[in-house]
């Protein structure tokens, strides 16, 4: 990773170690703690409150039974008090009437006033009577006027007469006979002075007497105060706010505590009781009076005793409310914020995962510009490690090749922008200079001063050399590695411009293959594609560096001498020749030997054009001379060989539509059996017409349908054309005559070729050994395995086959006696010279016998005078063809030849 940073000497920071994300981990024992930390002394502060709470009431309770007790205390006294005083008004009486006694009899008067005197006292006391001893009313209100009042039925009496001792005594509840209203009797007996039972006394208390009693004793708002009799049957109550109920009394409607206490004998108790009346739980006292035998219960009510504690209660829950709500609070933050911290911690590892995973290496420097921390991908990228690399200033990085103005170009950028990108060339630890795709970005505080920078590097060493290679293959032809058309024409352009600077001359040479085509066609193109990489090759180690070699596709290739003298001819001619001398070299081709020539056409600069693409036209027109001209080598451009090219495009177009227009045509060759004189087959030969060139001959224009692939149409009509017309023959009394069809390669590629031969004997209605087919070698070498399935399939109809131009090929008689073959057809140029060339009888001599011994019969060629029909015929060869004994011929002509030659052949 390089750094733009020009000259920076500030001392390197000591290194920092990154702290490991674990670190940062708070752990979850310690969450938890925090925030039990918290809750725990709320959760306390709430029980303590909660037993304060307790033990105030049990406070309260304690002080209301405490209360109900001073209150029946109090309240035994007070109506003791006043039994007491009644006792005293009914003791004083008792005694005024036993004085009168001892003395003599009762002074009613004085007992009537004594009374008065009391009852002036003692204004609540509603009656108080004196009754002799047979219970006669005897003084009291009301009872001297009237009429005798008899009491000794009432039960004060009965009791007081029949009482051994002399008591106070009270009476149950009952109601006034005078007034209706309630009252006790207290009642004492008086004697004589022998002790006799002499009378009672009684007075007659209102029980509002000892309601008024209870009014005094404040036991609360919903207080209950009673006094009852010992068999605590009511005698008055007090209920506090409550209105007293008068009819109640006498009622014995109490809890069942108080009865048990009341019944177990207890003096005085307290206890803790549903009031029978209203339902109120309570804190009653009960106490039997010490004077009469009267019960006094006072009861506290707990919504009054425990008012004081409820309203503590209720403080007390709002501040609990208040202290849980604040520390659910708390806790609720504490939570958040440990949430946070955990988020927090999670993103810093996620963060530092990123750092330590991330493709690209990372470096990051302090403000001084010295490294702080890499991640791994940088140790990966620049081999150094993290403890040898941090604290370096980051100019260590800089390959040699950065310029001192790229750098201040990069940091006028971070100073404008705070990033930069783009491609760097940063130098490893090794030393190795390596190309980058570099970002840097920096970083600032809150006051906008910079702290670092982040250096992204992804190293572009492979991307880098994977573009040289796209250029290199869009600019290079794959098979040769030859510049291609594109790059020839780019380099091309500065070797015109050069030359034109030098005042020097430049050749092209455009190279076309001859029959590479039918090499390629024959023997498949990876044979072919083996023969162009030696063609590149050695054309490559003919010429100059300086000069150029390019490839435009299939079988031409161009050289371009550059810096030539002028006028380039003779530079031209001398690499011309050195070429084709060196391309007309065999090949070998895994096992196959090839041979092949070159056809050149030479352009030159300036002569023939100044620019490239008139340069590569011209050349490839005169490439075309020198093939039309035998091939095999080299042509210069000459301006009368446009019309030449422009012919052969004509050719083109012309061809396409040549079926339609009816200008194309058989005319017919008669073969010759040697032994017998007859003709025994015609070969059709294909002839055009053009409207405007007149007649094209086959040699011209069937490559060029080749080359377009209308020879497989061509093709078929050829084959329907001639059958057609031997059909005619046949029928016209030449029943055995047979007809020959030349064959391209490119007809026998199709799978169905036997068959359409089938369907186009069919449809003439011929036999197959109506037709022979004829196929020159290299042909019949193609794809040696389905040649032989296809020549196989053509036998089996009866056609026969002929290889053609016999000689001239290259092919294995090993391999050509195992196709189902017919016959050899010996090539004109061996028949040619068969006289008077050894060499070339040797090889018809050779032919004819091996053919023979291989049971092929054999065809000569060109044959064109009678001394070479004479000497095939001692060579023993079967049949022949040529001029000799007729040029090829219209239909109509050949058919007069035929009839000609069947009268004289019998002739
Ligand atoms: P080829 O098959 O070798 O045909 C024989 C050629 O030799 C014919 O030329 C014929 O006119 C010529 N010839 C015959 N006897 C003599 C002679 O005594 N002396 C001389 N000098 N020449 C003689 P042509 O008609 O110009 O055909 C040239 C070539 O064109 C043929 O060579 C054949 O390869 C091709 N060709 C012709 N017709 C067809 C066709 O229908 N289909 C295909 N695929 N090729 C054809
Ligand atoms: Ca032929
Ligand atoms: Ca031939």
């Amino acid at each position: 990773m390089a750094v733009p940073l020009p000259t920076s000497t500030s001392a390197p920071v000591a290194p920092q170690a990154r702290p490991a994300a674990a670190d940062l981990r708070l752990p979850r024992r310690l969450q938890w703690g925090l925030l039990l930390a918290v809750l725990a002394p709320t959760l306390l502060l709430l029980a303590l409150a909660t037993y304060s709470l307790h033990q105030s009431r049990q406070q309260y309770e304690d002080r209301a039974v405490l209360l109900t007790q001073n209150l029946a205390g109090a309240l035994d006294r007070s109506v003791s008090a006043n039994v007491e005083k009644i006792d005293l008004m009914l003791s004083s009486l008792v005694d005024h009437l036993e004085r009168q006694l001892a003395t003599g009899p009762l002074d009613l008067d004085a007992a009537e006033g004594h009374i008065q005197s009391q009852m002036v006292l003692r204004a609540r006391i509603e009656g108080l009577r004196v009754a002799d001893a047979q219970g006669r009313g005897i003084a009291g209100p009301g009872l001297r006027t009237g009429t005798v009042t008899d009491f000794s039925d009432r039960a004060w009496f009965i009791a007081q007469r029949d009482a051994a001792d002399s008591l106070l005594h009270m009476s149950q509840p009952l109601r006034s006979k005078l007034n209706g209203h309630w009252i006790v009797s207290f009642s004492r007996r008086y004697r004589h002075p022998d002790g006799r039972f002499a009378g009672a006394v009684s007075a007659a208390v209102p029980l509002t007497y000892f309601s008024a009693q209870l009014q005094g004793i404040d036991a609360g708002p919903h207080g209950m105060v009673s006094l009852r009799d010992p068999q605590l049957g009511l005698i008055a109550r007090h209920n506090g706010g409550l209105a007293a109920a008068d009819e109640a009394v006498g009622t014995q409607q109490v809890s069942v505590e108080l009865r048990t206490l009341v019944t177990l004998g207890r003096a005085q108790a307290t206890y803790r009781a549903l009031s029978p009346l209203d339902g109120a739980p309570r804190i009653f006292s009960y106490r039997r009076l010490s004077v009469v035998p009267l019960v006094v219960v006072v009861g506290i009510n707990s919504a009054d005793y425990l008012q004081g504690w409820q309203a503590e209660a209720r403080h007390m829950a709002a501040l609990g409310g208040l202290i849980l709500l604040l520390a659910l609070t708390g806790g609720a933050l504490l939570w958040r914020m440990l949430r946070a911290h955990q988020r927090a911690r999670q993103r810093i590892e996620l963060l530092a995962n990123v750092f330590d995973s991330a493709g690209a290496a990372i470096m990051v420097s302090d403000y001084t510009h010295h490294i702080i921390d890499v991640n791994p991908a940088f140790s990966r990228q620049t081999g150094y490690s993290a403890q040898a690399i941090i604290g370096q200033h980051i100019a260590v990085f800089n390959a040699a090749r950065v310029r001192r103005s790229d750098m201040a170009a990069v940091e006028a950028t971070l100073a404008a922008d705070g990033l930069w990108r783009g491609e760097y060339w940063c130098r490893a630890s090794d030393g190795r200079e390596y190309p980058a795709l570099l970002s840097i970005s920096v970083l600032r505080d809150a006051d906008g001063q910079p702290t670092n920078r982040i250096f992204s590097a992804i190293d572009i060493t492979e991307s880098k050399r994977a573009q040289e290679e796209i250029r290199h293959l869009a600019l290079h032809d794959a098979l040769t590695q030859l510049p291609n058309r594109e790059n020839l024409l780019g380099r091309l352009t500065q070797a015109l411009a050069a030359a034109r600077r030098d005042s020097l001359g430049l050749a092209m040479l455009f190279i076309d293959m001859d029959r590479f085509k039918t090499i390629n066609d024959t023997l498949g193109h990876h044979v072919g594609d083996g023969l162009l990489v030696q063609v590149g090759q050695r054309l490559r180690a003919l010429v100059r560096d300086g000069d150029i070699v390019a490839r435009l596709g299939g079988d031409e290739f161009v050289v371009v001498l550059t810096q030539c003298a002028l006028p380039g001819d003779r530079a031209a001619t001398a690499v011309a020749r050195k070429i084709t001398a060196a391309l007309g070299q065999p090949y070998q081709v895994a096992q196959h030997l090839l041979r092949s020539t070159p056809s050149i056409g030479v352009s030159l600069f300036p002569a023939d054009g100044e620019d490239p693409s008139t340069l590569m036209r011209h050349a490839d027109t005169a490439m075309y001379q020198a093939k039309a001209k035998g091939r095999n080598g080299h042509q210069f451009y000459t301006a009368a060989m446009n019309q030449a090219s422009s012919e052969r495009l004509a050719l083109e177009a012309g061809l396409h539509t040549a079926i339609e227009r009816g200008e194309l045509h058989l005319h017919f060759q008669p073969q010759v059996d040697l032994p017998s004189g007859q003709v025994v087959c015609l070969e059709a030969l294909l002839r055009w017409r053009h409207p405007t060139l007149g007649n094209v001959p086959p040699l011209k224009f069937i490559p060029v349908a080749e080359d377009t692939g209308l020879i497989e149409p061509i093709g078929d009509w050829v084959m329907d054309q001639a059958l057609a017309q031997l059909a005619l023959w046949r029928a016209d009394g030449l029943p055995r005559l047979r007809v020959a069809v030349n064959l391209s390669a490119q007809q026998m590629r199709d799978d169905r070729f036997a068959l359409r031969v089938a369907q186009a004997l069919a449809r003439h209605q011929l036999p197959g050994d109506a037709l022979e087919l004829e196929i020159t070698e290299s042909v019949a070498m193609h794809d040696p395995t389905r040649t032989a399935v296809l020549l196989r399939q053509l036998r089996q109809q009866g056609v026969a086959l002929a290889i053609d131009d016999f000689g001239t090929g290259h092919s294995s008689l090993a391999y050509l006696k195992q196709l189902p073959l017919s016959c050899l057809k010996l090539d004109r140029s061996f028949v040619m010279d068969i006289e008077h060339d050894p060499n070339d009888a040797a090889i018809c001599t050779a032919t004819i016998q091996m053919a023979h011994s291989l049971g092929l019969g054999v065809v000569a060629e060109g044959v064109e005078t009678a001394a070479q029909l004479e000497f095939l015929r001692r060579l023993g060869c079967d049949v022949v063809q040529g001029y000799h004994f007729s040029r090829p011929l219209p239909p109509d002509e050949a058919g007069q030849f035929l009839h000609e030659h069947a009268a004289a052949a019998t002739a």
